[in-house]
């Protein structure tokens, strides 16, 4: 077993770019690519003898438009009907076709033909991110926290995570991008003892632009509203350049290059590069040598003239930030803080119609914006890794242990899993294990070993009062609630009856401290084998013990007590796995006729029947 330590990473799986982050000795490093870029973009590209991903996919992308694949994320766990999906692909130059009401991207590759499924695409793009870190930290990386937009439902947030396990990868935390912006700046630690604390996320990238409005109290995140146009970043400001400059040549040259794919793209290529540096002067210009039919362009361009050709969108950025606020029926003067997130956000004037928007309020443009949400993700992985360096007072919005209860007196079954936000609810439901049973007892344990002996017992009570009935039939629901100071309420209430009890267990009392929780996950770590095999032959056991039960009260009538007996017996010493399945095998052919099906679950106590 590797004695190396788990590294998790922070990664941003973007529509263009992706950007992957991770904490190393309590400060986040946002990490550079094979080109020594810090951002990567979200391109793959199939050609006869390889697959290329990030920038040599891109870059090659004129030369092979129908394999070269980009905004899968615009795919990813959406249905071939979609309308955006139908709108998107008139745009894209690769093929997108429907399967089984799916879209799924054709291309041609080493000779073939070859279709991938949007999260395939995604976990190629994952892997190179992946493939990145690993070379920085020169250690495997196996665990991630990937962020995604906050509108995402759940099919897409379940499909990035396929495309993450995919990719091989354990992901430990699907999270929003605002909030992890948000966490970025640390926003999550002004709130303590101020009350509610709200928050804009401006996200103004190359092809999309996201406006969420979040709360956060004491550590935990809400997103309130979220806003904005899927199709609107840097790429049109960029496309808005190219025109003007088309024009130009038309008018210094009368020649129309907009007929040459090749012209455009070199054009387009150095109106990007001039869009950036109009964000840090006042002019830039435009160079390229034998642009069209020999003929070289050198050209400039004002800051004022390029506000003047996308003023419009500019302009039209206001209308997502005014429809949040009134959805979160908040007012511009509500807000506490202002997040920029993207590339394009670096535009002046984008940033000074925001501010003037918010009546001169200043922004937050410390981190840099293409890499926020990485920077966040990173943080949040690094609470879920326990990480020492953490700084003091950081809240701590997710639960350190999985938190279940005991079933078949032995088992530990998660109802709340490690990691989970909170606060958060969740239930299960359970039933009993003998004839008339009147009372169960729930006995909770926070911890990761499947046996409960391995955990630590957090709290127990009883409900009592259950209708009698046959094994299986009573259905109690075990509720846990953790509210956002860490306290557990749970709760058991049987159907039929109505009788419920509670409990509450703050978590001071009795619970683990931090170096305990950090022993109990490398336990869980180091124990894994041996868990398995003790969980295999306890399953066997109670299907055993379940299925003796389940005879008992015909044993005498149909002749099979001595057997029964001998059973009852037999497992009084420890048996293997394999043992107690051939008694099952045994018992069963001896009692044939009698249902055996299915009396298999769990043992006393309460049973498991989720
Ligand atoms: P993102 O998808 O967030 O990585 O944003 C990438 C977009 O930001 C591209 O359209 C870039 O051209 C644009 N961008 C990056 N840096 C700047 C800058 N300094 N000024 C204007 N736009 C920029």
């Amino acid at each position: 077993m590797s004695t190396s330590k788990k590294h998790i990473v922070g990664m941003d799986i973007g529509t263009t770019y992706s950007c992957v982050a991770i904490m190393r000795n309590g400060k986040v490093e946002v990490i550079s690519n094979d080109q020594g870029n810090r951002t990567t973009p979200s391109y793959v590209a199939f050609a006869d003898d390889e697959r290329l991903i990030g920038e040599s996919a891109k870059n090659q992308a004129a030369m092979n438009p129908a394999n070269t694949v980009f905004d899968a994320k615009r795919l990813i766990g959406r249905n071939f009907g979609d309308r955006t999906v139908q709108e998107d692909m008139k745009l894209w130059p690769f093929n997108v076709i429907d399967i089984g009401g799916k879209p799924v991207i054709e291309v041609q590759y080493k000779g073939e033909k070859k279709r991938f499924r949007p999260e395939e695409i995604s976990s190629m793009v994952i892997t190179k991110m992946r493939e990145t870190a690993e070379a920085f930290i020169g250690e495997p990386v196996n665990n991630a926290v990937i962020t995604v937009p906050a509108y995402f439902n759940d099919a897409q947030r379940n499909a990035t995570k396929d495309a993450g396990t995919i990719a091989g990868l354990v992901v430990d935390r699907i999270i929003n991008e605002p909030t992890a912006a948000a966490m970025a700046y640390g926003f999550d630690h002004i709130s303590s003892g101020d009350g509610e604390k709200n928050i804009l996320v401006f996200d103004l990238g190359g092809g999309t632009f996201d406006v969420s409005l979040l709360t956060i109290e004491e550590g935990v995140f809400e997103v309130k509203a979220t806003g904005g146009d899927v199709h609107l970043g840097g790429e049109d400001f960029d496309n808005r350049m190219v025109k003007f400059f088309i024009d130009e040549f038309k008018k210094k040259h009368k020649k129309d290059i907009s007929s040459s794919d090749r012209a455009l793209r070199r054009l387009r290529t150095a109106c990007e590069r001039a869009k950036r540096t109009l964000s840090a002067q006042l002019t830039a210009e435009v160079e390229i040598d034998a642009l069209y039919e020999g003929i070289d362009f050198v050209s400039t361009i004002s800051r004022a003239r390029f506000e003047d050709l996308c003023a419009d969108y500019f302009n039209s950025t206001m209308k997502p930030v005014e429809s949040v606020l009134a959805d979160a029926k908040m007012s511009k003067g509500d807000i506490h803080e202002i997040v920029l997130v993207g590339g394009s956000t670096r535009i002046p004037k984008v940033r000074e119609l925001l501010s003037k928007f918010f009546n001169g309020k200043e922004l937050s443009t410390k981190i840099n914006p293409d890499e926020a949400v990485a920077y966040g993700a990173a943080i949040q992985a690094s609470i879920l890794n326990g990480d020492k360096h953490q700084q003091a007072g950081l809240v701590i919005d997710v639960t350190p242990l999985s938190l279940g209860i005991e079933t078949a007196g032995t088992d530990m079954t998660n109802i709340i899993e490690r990691g989970s936000t909170i606060p958060c609810k969740k239930s299960k439901k359970f039933t009993t294990h003998s004839h008339n049973q009147s009372m169960v007892k729930i006995v909770i344990f926070e911890g990761e070993r499947p046996l409960t002996k391995d955990n630590n017992r957090i709290g127990q009570f009883e409900l009592s009062g259950i209708p009698p009935a046959q094994p299986g039939v009573p259905k109690i629901e075990v509720v846990f609630d953790i509210d956002a100071n860490g306290i557990l309420e749970v709760s058991a209430t049987e159907e039929t009856g109505g009788k419920t009890n509670k409990i509450k267990i703050t978590n001071d009392s009795g619970r683990l401290t931090k170096a305990q929780i950090d022993q109990m996950i490398k336990d869980a770590e180091i124990f894994r084998d041996e868990d398995k095999k003790s969980v295999e032959t306890s399953t066997a056991r109670n299907r055993l013990q379940t299925y003796i039960s389940s005879l008992e009260p015909d044993a005498e009538t149909k002749g099979y007590k001595s057997n029964l007996d001998e059973c009852i017996e037999w497992m009084k010493s420890e048996r293997s796995a394999q043992e107690y399945t051939d008694k099952f095998n045994e018992l069963s052919s001896t009692v044939s006729g009698s249902s055996s099906e299915d009396q298999s679950q769990d043992g006393p106590r309460v049973e498991d029947i989720d």
